[in-house]
């Protein structure tokens, strides 16, 4: 028998192999049994059980089981539980029930997204999520969305809408004639900006010389004031969400002044922009429909899958033209054609994951899940307040709560030793020259009683190494 027949022969009959599919979701079943109760983190003997994936390119084609059970052996052992209630690492979402099962069920369908001639559901879908979208957080009607991979690409695209639509307006098709001899476009942005803005900023050539940084006050906000004087070169890059404080610069001052000048004004609102989804977090946003572009996350605050983040626009045109390089705007078909709003030609159809974790949740679910994030972040600031060793440093207006110890060293082996007992999981980040243990609670999952939990974890960790 040949060896191209008998792999061609193998898949048609794995494709349809009930017993395999039935055999991987009684997997995943048993993953999420136990995924509220797991550790937080790999234990050392899962993490140096990975050493089994180290091989090289198998000569021969293996058994579709073998290669399934080799990942639930291994590999299932070595995750990092983001889907329960004790992760409060970086800034990472669990994951909505349905949401899950959406993605589950359409990566059979295995979807390209780039035209709606390709995939009429994503399309469609794309649509929809765009209108609820633009809805949900009061922007302009005729804000288009480019659903991409996350806020890094979302403000990678924001400000390449951005330095298209001003030098547009300066007579300069960025798209044909490139940046040498362009005139020169200027980027304010906070001290305080996220590390995906500057990379942005590095990318789409702007230069990371060129920024005029901004000063923030002591909860990491924009200080209005000291903003330069705005003109129709400057691109303004906000921020909805401090990723160790959690605070919200003030938008509505400086979108006017923006607007008053004709500059562009883009907000990296990864986490952040939801507070603008819950009627008692909405002053943290006021101002963000003054925008011109904004970045969100599905991923973080949301709770979908990975990878999903959301561009948002107001000028179609300029998001179009600066994505699609055709150096005008074209239509293909009547309907949406994803590609145009993304970097991406292909693309996974991560809208139908976003779709059904909208739908499911509706305004009402979203709010309070959102708002439940925030409680529980007060509810773990007042806990570890009381804790002796433990001071909180910022004020807890969303979803992050910054934790010091009382010197920098004892705050570095607090993390290791909290990361070590496997209760929960947090990293450590800077504040002003601080040592500081970030918490984010990000997850849906997390209980009054995880939150208990974890303080206690914190506790015990300094007990440890005060025995030591
Ligand atoms: C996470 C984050 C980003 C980057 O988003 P990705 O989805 O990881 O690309 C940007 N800005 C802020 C404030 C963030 O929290």
């Amino acid at each position: 028998m040949k060896e191209e027949i008998s792999i061609r022969d193998r898949m048609y009959l794995e494709m349809r192999d009930k017993k395999f599919f039935e055999k991987v979701q009684s997997y995943a079943y048993e993953y999420l049994q136990n995924v509220f109760e797991r550790n937080v983190y790999p234990t050392e003997e899962a993490l140096n059980n990975l050493k089994h994936f180290e091989e090289n390119l198998p000569d021969d084609p293996s058994n579709a089981y073998e290669v399934i059970e080799l990942l639930n052996k291994y590999g299932a052992p070595a995750t990092v539980t983001h889907v329960g209630g004790r992760y409060f690492g970086f800034v990472n979402g669990s994951v909505v029930p349905a949401g899950l099962a959406a993605k589950s069920l359409a990566s059979y369908w295995d979807q390209n997204t780039a035209m709606q001639v390709i995939s009429p559901v994503s399309s469609k879908l794309e649509t929809v999520v765009e209108k609820w979208l633009t809805q949900l957080f009061d922007l302009s009607a005729g804000t288009v969305a480019g659903f991409v991979s996350g806020t890094s690409s979302a403000t990678f695209c924001g400000l390449a809408a951005a330095r298209y639509r001003l030098l547009k307006r300066l007579d300069w098709d960025v798209n044909e004639k490139g940046l040498f001899n362009a005139p020169k476009i200027r980027i304010v942005t906070s001290r305080h900006a996220h590390s995906t803005v500057l990379k942005a900023i590095g990318l789409l050539g702007f230069g990371k010389d060129n920024i005029e940084w901004v000063d923030v006050d002591d909860q990491g906000r924009i200080i209005p004031e000291l903003v330069p004087g705005l003109d129709e070169r400057t691109i303004v890059v906000l921020q909805a969400g401090n990723v160790n404080s959690g605070s919200f610069d003030p938008f509505e001052e400086i979108c006017e002044k923006a607007n008053a000048a004709n500059a562009w004004v883009h907000i990296d609102g990864a986490f952040g922009l939801w507070a603008g989804a819950v009627d008692k977090l909405k002053h943290l946003t006021r101002g963000i429909e003054k925008a011109n572009s904004w970045a969100v996350d599905g991923h973080k605050t949301l709770n979908t899958p990975y990878d999903c983040g959301i561009v948002m626009c107001e000028d179609k045109e300029a998001i179009v033209s600066a994505l699609h390089m055709t150096g005008g705007y074209i239509i293909l078909s009547e309907e949406r054609d994803g590609m145009f709003y993304t970097p991406e030609m292909s693309r996974r159809a991560r809208i139908i994951e976003l779709w059904a974790t909208m739908k499911y949740l509706g305004k009402k679910g979203i709010e309070q899940m959102v708002y439940g994030l925030h409680q529980r972040a007060i509810q773990f600031a007042e806990e570890i307040t009381k804790a002796k060793g433990f001071e909180v440093l910022n004020d807890i207006v969303f979803n992050q709560v910054m934790v010091s110890c009382e010197t920098d060293e004892l705050t570095e082996r607090a993390i290791k030793r909290i990361q070590d007992l496997r209760e929960c999981w947090v990293g450590g980040s800077n504040w002003n020259g601080r040592k500081i243990i970030r918490v984010s609670v990000c997850s849906w999952a997390t209980t009054p009683e995880d939150i208990t939990r974890s303080v206690n974890s914190f506790k015990q960790a300094l007990d440890d190494i005060n025995k030591e």
